[in-house]
């Protein structure tokens, strides 16, 4: 089999870079080792309304509900609350991934991709050291793809990136190994995305409910990777159903893991990029990576196109890949590696304080910068590390 570009892997970074190539006219298949796109979902779901309408029109069914905002919770039980427009990256839409990771692969089959599901990349294939294809296996079979171009957006677990010699390593604290489970519970606040913070919660992560509708939420939690242990996140997540939704019945179970490394120096080698989770695009914070996987798989798939037309997929040829994900996504996720840096290593004492200290403000209309910038005002000692990322 022949073409101009495989796409490795068919999550929201796969299918948008496939999309944009295939409109701009290349020749796409877009591989996903599962059979089915979207399932199982490792994910919280939660997306900016906002953002994702700036890339998509979002069909109605890809939406399990629309949230007014989010409620943070202290460790004393103290909490604030944030309009959802101004609560950031993963607030405002919780999606039914399951129905959305297929509609943008419909999408990218629409512009022209061919989507082969059950279809596992194995390797890449190449000749005088200049990669010219993909090896997979599919239903059994081993096939080879010949392209001259390979866009890697295989997730957290990516191999392109390796096989391509792109350093992808992450440590043990930039991981955040993730629970979650799908709750059916009265008492689950169906407006509001709610996030529990506190080292018996989720040691240097968070623990969260993104409602579904109809009393039905992801409640799930995240920890660092060198705060866990085999087991771990689950049971935390057992103690916080206990202590929060006793009455919470679970009808789905997930586990995964969450890069929070910030971006990799590098997407780009020789005839690859890497996109999404797999060139840890993912918000070193929030944890939130499908709007980030989707602009640089568009990005990726613009270029892709240029590259085709001047024949040229060295290094040198991709990087305005390079230049334009890093102008786009680049410099948020650098602030948000060195805030998380600064979170992770808040005491419970900490945060009550930071928290406590907002009861008497409105923080209903501000963003997130200008949360801190109260917050900074209201605990300068505590925060004045962060002096120069805030002022
Ligand atoms: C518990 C949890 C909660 C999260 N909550 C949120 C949230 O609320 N909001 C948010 O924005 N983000 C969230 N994220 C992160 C989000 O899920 C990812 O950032 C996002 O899915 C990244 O998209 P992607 O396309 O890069 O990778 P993925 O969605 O992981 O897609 C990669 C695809 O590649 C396929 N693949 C892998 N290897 C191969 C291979 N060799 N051959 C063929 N196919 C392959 C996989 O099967 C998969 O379908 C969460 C993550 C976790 C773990």
């Amino acid at each position: 089999m022949k073409c101009d570009l495989v796409v490795v892997g068919g999550g929201p970074g796969g299918s948008m870079a496939a999309k944009a190539a295939a409109a701009a006219g290349l020749n796409v298949v877009m591989l996903e080792k599962r059979q089915e796109i979207g399932d199982p979902v490792r994910c919280a779901e939660g997306v900016s309304k906002r953002s994702l309408h700036k890339m998509v029109q979002p069909e109605p069914e890809w939406i399990s509900s629309e949230v007014k905002g989010a409620r943070l919770y202290a460790p004393d039980g103290n909490s604030i609350v944030m309009s959802e427009d101004k609560s950031g990256g993963e607030v405002g839409y919780v999606l039914e991934r399951k129905v959305f990771d297929r509609g943008l692969a419909m999408l990218a089959a629409q512009a022209g991709a061919r989507v082969m599901v059950k279809t596992r990349a194995l390797g890449l294939i190449k000749k005088d050291g200049a990669v010219c294809g993909v090896s997979a296996m599919r239903i059994g079979e081993p096939i080879q793809i010949e392209a001259p171009l390979v866009i890697g957006a295989d997730g957290v677990e990516s191999k392109v990136g390796r096989w391509a010699g792109i350093d992808t390593t992450l440590k043990l604290d930039d991981i955040e190994s993730c629970a979650q489970f799908l709750v059916q519970d009265a008492s689950i606040d169906d407006d509001y995305t709610e996030f529990f913070l506190g080292n018996s919660i989720a040691p240097s992560g968070y623990a969260w409910s993104f409602p579904k509708g109809r009393k039905l939420a992801n409640i799930g939690l995240g920890i660092q990777g060198s705060r866990s242990k085999p087991g771990e996140a689950v049971r935390l997540l057992r103690q916080l159903m206990k202590s929060r939704f006793p009455n919470g019945r679970v009808v789905e179970m997930v586990v995964g893991g969450d890069p929070c490394s910030g971006p990799i120096n590098s997407a780009i080698a020789d005839g690859v990029m890497l996109v999404g989770d797999a060139a840890r695009q993912t918000d070193p914070l929030t944890g939130g990576g499908i709007l980030n996987a989707m602009k640089a798989g568009a990005i990726a798939g613009e270029v892709a196109a240029k590259a085709i037309s001047a024949g040229d997929f060295t290094r040198k040829g991709l990087q305005e890949y390079e230049a334009r994900w890093k102008e786009d996504i680049g410099k948020t996720l650098a602030r948000s590696f060195q805030l998380k840096e600064f979170f992770v290593k808040l005491t419970d004492k900490d945060i009550n304080q930071l928290i406590g200290s907002l009861a008497k403000e409105d923080i209903t209309k501000m963003d997130l910068g200008g949360m801190l910038r109260v917050l900074f005002r209201l605990n300068p000692k505590l925060l004045w590390s962060l002096k120069s990322l805030i002022i």
